[in-house]
């Protein structure tokens, strides 16, 4: 046989061959169970997540029924009347995608939404309680968006665990019987009182317990409406009115959120930001959230010094650390703010030259105490916004891996703790609002993150999900913890990647975190025999506690690797199918 007859023969040998190798390969994987891991801040949500794993459903999809349910078994952290920020993973298109469903103000809402009648910015919890703070809700119609693209099972199935919890009951967690006893103001609410306490015998008002169980038939029917209308049902109709209402007849700081706001409200997809670390790959959530660039800024730092080599916890990675953070968060409070609204230098913020310059900033011997922000190419004015210096047990996040290799990553708020303290249709309403910075302008310079009707608050949090060198999934992560979100997952990540723990260990981590101010640390953890040392070293050291509430999922050589935190209530589970 002639050479020109062989290569077309082998050819159609090879192909065959690769058609019978495909199909076999789909057979397998069509055939074999494959595992799934789900780890959230409560098992009722967790079990309702896996149920649907367990039923065929995506990742997207078990997020929407873990969503339902911690809005109504820790209504203090996260609910359908707050906002989220969700990457996604679609492992056979191998996109990475960002979905951003973060309240935004209401079109009557001010500059001066937070200052007093002197032009002074208000106490916290001033502005806090109450409609004023109340930003039009964005995690439903984010949930939808992430559904019409990645869903698989039919919308109202997953709302199924939530209504039946609900209607039949769930026993008071333990984190919600304490938020609910600590808290100054809840008793006195309106709505609420009459949820979260129960008149004993003498007529007095007692905090539900741990362990009772409480129905919320409300939540339940607003539930209903949503499975059988779509996001329709609650931005449209009676949920959303009975939300306007309570917001604009508020007892204290009525508010100007209107049906107008809920219909024209959009969640949006945006580009992801992705960096390299090591070998591997970063992917986090891009403004108006500043937790992603301030992670990916904190990496680039710390890119350019041997933290293995220095070893997990150390004096030397503490102080390093502490210090990649300051410069971080310097930049943060001057740069970022809605990129619908300010032009956010993310570029700029993440080259990595410039992140060596920041680097070289760091003196091995004495800590800066207090980073400036960086002289960048992409120059803007803009000021700082607002710390909330309180640790509060609010926000909550999520990671779910699918059995196909989806996977999510969902950071979800009402900011403070039960938020407004506004509670209609069953739901905590947000604070998200306080997020801005209270003081519009600073010497006539406006604040990146001012308020501005329409505008989205500047975020802390950050869901993450990492890559490997080959570019497949190896993890997925992140944290509540206000803007100390930044600094718990940026130190798990490192835990991960440079000191090679498994998930459990480098959740269970002693936190530590500087914000550009003092260097906090977790009381009661051996970090506290650090602080001679680091006193030495020029840092001020504050012990403190410090919540966290990481929930991650680990790629490991012996399979998935899942974690929750100690600090919360959460746990993992994992499964085939
Ligand atoms: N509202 C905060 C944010 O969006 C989160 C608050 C918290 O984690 O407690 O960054």
């Amino acid at each position: 046989m002639k050479m020109t007859r062989i290569l077309p023969a082998l050819a159609a040998v090879a192909a065959g061959l690769l058609l019978v190798l495909a199909a076999a390969a789909y057979l397998w994987r069509s055939d074999a169970a494959q595992p799934f891991m789900i780890a959230t801040a409560n098992p009722y949500a967790t079990e309702a997540g896996a149920s649907i794993l367990r039923a065929g459903g995506s990742a997207a999809d078990a997020a929407i029924a873990v969503q339902a349910v911690l809005s109504l078994v820790e209504p203090e952290s996260s609910g359908l009347a707050g906002g989220a920020f969700m990457m996604h993973f679609d492992q056979a298109s191998g996109a990475v995608e960002a979905y951003d469903g973060r309240e935004t103000a209401p079109m009557g809402a001010t500059p001066a939404l937070f200052l007093d009648e002197e032009g002074k910015p208000l106490p916290f919890l001033e502005a806090m309680i109450g409609g004023s703070s109340v930003g039009t809700p964005g995690v439903m119609k984010m949930l939808w968006l992430a559904h019409e693209e990645h869903g698989r099972l039919e919308w109202a199935e997953l709302f199924k665990p939530a209504i039946r919890l609900a209607e039949e009951g769930f026993a008071v967690p333990p984190k919600l019987a304490q938020a609910i006893a600590r808290d100054p103001v809840l008793m006195n609410m309106p709505v609420a009182q009459d949820y979260f306490y129960r008149m004993d015998a003498s007529g007095e008002r007692v905090p539900a317990a741990e362990g009772d169980v409480l129905k919320n038939p409300a939540y339940a029917a607003t539930l209903k409406r949503i499975a059988s209308e779509g996001w329709r049902g609650f931005y449209e109709g009676p949920v959303a009115e009975a939300i306007v209402e309570t917001v604009r007849n508020a007892p204290m700081r009525p508010g100007t959120l209107s049906l107008e706001d809920f219909a024209s409200y959009e969640a949006k997809k945006r580009e992801a930001i992705c960096a390299p670390y090591r070998q591997y790959r970063v992917c986090t959530m891009p403004p108006p959230t500043s937790g992603g660039l301030t992670a990916l800024q904190i990496l680039g730092i710390l890119q350019n010094y041997d933290l293995k080599g220095m070893g997990p916890m150390t004096l030397t990675s503490v102080h390093f650390i502490a210090e990649a953070e300051k410069l971080a968060y310097a930049d943060r409070d001057k740069y970022i703010g809605d990129p619908d609204f300010v032009d956010v230098p993310v570029e700029a913020m993440l080259d990595p030259a410039y992140l060596e310059a920041r680097a070289n900033e760091i003196d091995a011997s004495l800590s800066m105490k207090k980073a400036k922000a960086g002289n960048l190419e992409d120059r803007r004015a803009m000021n700082r916004g607002l710390n909330h210096p309180v640790d509060k047990p609010s926000t909550s996040h999520f990671s779910i891996l699918d059995s196909d290799g989806n996977a999510v990553s969902m950071t979800t708020s009402v900011e403070g703790p039960f938020g407004s303290h506004l509670m209609a249709a069953g739901m905590m309403l947000n604070n998200q609002l306080t997020d801005f910075s209270f003081v519009p302008e600073e010497d006539g310079k406006p604040a990146a993150n001012a308020v501005a009707p329409g505008k989205r608050p500047r975020s802390s949090m950050t869901p993450v999900i990492v890559f490997n060198e080959d570019g497949n999934f190896h993890a997925v992560i992140g944290s509540p913890g206000g803007s100390r979100i930044i600094g718990y997952v940026t130190q798990t990540l490192i835990a991960l990647i440079d000191w090679d723990m498994d998930m459990k260990g480098a959740i269970g981590l002693p936190r530590f975190v500087d914000r550009n101010g003092p260097l906090e640390i977790e009381a009661g953890t051996p970090l506290e025999q650090m602080t001679p040392d680091l006193e030495a070293l020029g840092h001020e050291v504050k012990a403190v506690p410090l919540m966290s509430g990481l929930h991650g999922i680990l790629v490991t050589p012996e399979g998935l690797d899942g974690g929750a935190d100690p600090r919360r209530d959460g746990n993992v589970i994992t499964g085939e199918r």
